[in-house]
């Protein structure tokens, strides 16, 4: 993955280009988002902010982080009644740990949109991701250890 130093003025840029006012919520939560690949609920993202920026409301990020993902900065999905915020914008599947919660990416290989059924024939589809679930690495070993 394509590593990039995220400054202020990247992250200023790249609100423009997407049409949003440069705001400072909306730079450091950019910011914040994309200096490193990560997936956050507005909750997470907030209390990881605050320390930083204590003026900044959790509403703020809330409503911050879904502009960023209408205009397509960021991309977004339901999981287990919260949103994610994900940072990498492109198709691609999820590994879940059932353990700790831990969420990664998987590369997939082609997510193109179901198109035959007839049951979906009058839906829009506009993208997705499947989550798998299973133990991370270090949930695993501890499985191993106590067994
Ligand atoms: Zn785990
Ligand atoms: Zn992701």
């Amino acid at each position: 993955m394509e590593h990039r130093i995220w400054s202020e003025s990247i992250a200023s840029a790249l609100l423009r280009k997407h049409g949003l006012r440069v705001t400072s919520p909306r730079v450091a939560i950019s910011m914040k988002l994309l200096e490193q690949h990560c997936h956050y609920t507005a909750q997470q993202l907030h209390a990881e902010l605050v320390r930083l920026h204590p003026a900044l409301s959790p509403n703020t990020v809330y409503l911050t982080l879904n502009q960023l993902a209408s205009v397509g900065v960021i991309s977004s999905f339901r999981l287990s009644g919260n949103t994610i915020f994900d940072s990498n914008t492109t198709t691609h599947d999820h590994a879940l740990c059932r353990e700790c919660g831990r969420l990664e990416d998987l590369p997939s290989e082609t997510l193109d949109a179901p198109t035959s059924p007839a049951c979906i024939k009058e839906w829009v589809l506009e993208g997705g991701t499947r989550i798998w679930s299973g133990f991370c690495p270090i949930c695993n070993d501890e499985a191993d250890k106590t067994a």
